[in-house]
């Protein structure tokens, strides 16, 4: 069974057939997923259907994009949702240099406190970085030596890869890899660490070939996952298997 370790099921694409979706995981077999949040409403929204279904966890944290709404009270909301037992993580958080939706200082200076308060609550950290990968990876140098994280959507090269694993942190691939003209991802899709790799949809977005455009759903996982099998020369059973154990390794799942 495959865990789709990041998704959005909060946001509003998934309003007409949310509840349908979840309840026909398994029978796609998708055995967990971990949504994600982006602001203190969709962190809010993803404790609350965490609490509702047994197969979703969640993630709470404040993306680069809305930094400058964050507060030193939103730390406090945070560290309070955090609270609940199905909480396993915080993000998704970083630097997107892409949209720049919020200054870059304001960015650096949230995305150093959730690292902070990570480490406090003993959680590991979900981190989304877009064309920041200099500063993000002098941020996390700095800040989250000895934590556990995941690199989601990961878009970079080999020496960014290299240098991410050489802090502990786990790569996430998502649907590009499937796309045409990605042959860097798919060259990190080969020489990522069996044993330090994830998979997610990132749903609604991103969705993998043959979907790509269309709206994505966790079910679509399964189309990352054979791509990378099929680059490594695994079974996609096996790929499932690793990356499951994996997910549940960085989150702690098996201590829920
Ligand atoms: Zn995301």
């Amino acid at each position: 069974m495959l865990i789709d370790s990041h998704a959005h099921l909060d946001k509003e694409q998934f309003d007409l057939d949310r509840e349908y979706i979840i309840e026909h995981l398994e029978k796609n077999g998708i055995e967990l997923v971990i949504n994600v949040g982006a602001d203190m409403e969709s962190s809010k929204k993803s404790v609350e259907l965490a609490e509702k279904y047994h197969n979703i966890y969640a993630a709470v944290g404040v993306h680069p994009h809305s930094a400058k709404e964050v507060s030193q009270e939103t730390l406090e909301e945070l560290r309070l949702l955090s609270k609940n037992e199905k909480v396993l993580a915080i993000g998704e958080i970083g630097l997107d240099y892409h949209y720049d939706n919020s200054p870059r200082d304001i960015q650096r200076k949230w995305f150093r406190e959730q690292i902070k308060l990570a480490r406090e609550l003993d959680l590991p950290i979900v981190v989304h970085s877009r064309e920041a990968d200099e500063d993000t990876l002098e941020i996390l140098t700095e800040e989250a030596q000895g934590l556990r994280g995941v690199m989601h959507c990961f878009s970079s090269d080999r020496k960014m890869m290299e240098a991410y694993l050489d802090l502990g942190f786990y790569i996430s691939l998502a649907g590009p890899v499937t796309f045409k003209k990605t042959d860097e991802l798919k060259e990190v899709a080969k020489l990522v660490p069996l044993k330090k790799l994830l998979i997610e949809t990132d749903a609604p977005y991103l969705a993998p070939s043959p979907y790509r455009g269309k709206r994505n759903e966790p079910m679509y996982v399964k189309y990352t996952a054979e791509l990378i099998a099929k680059l490594r020369g695994l079974t996609p059973e096996d790929l499932a298997l690793q990356t499951n154990l994996n997910t549940r390794e960085v989150f702690g799942i098996n201590r829920h």
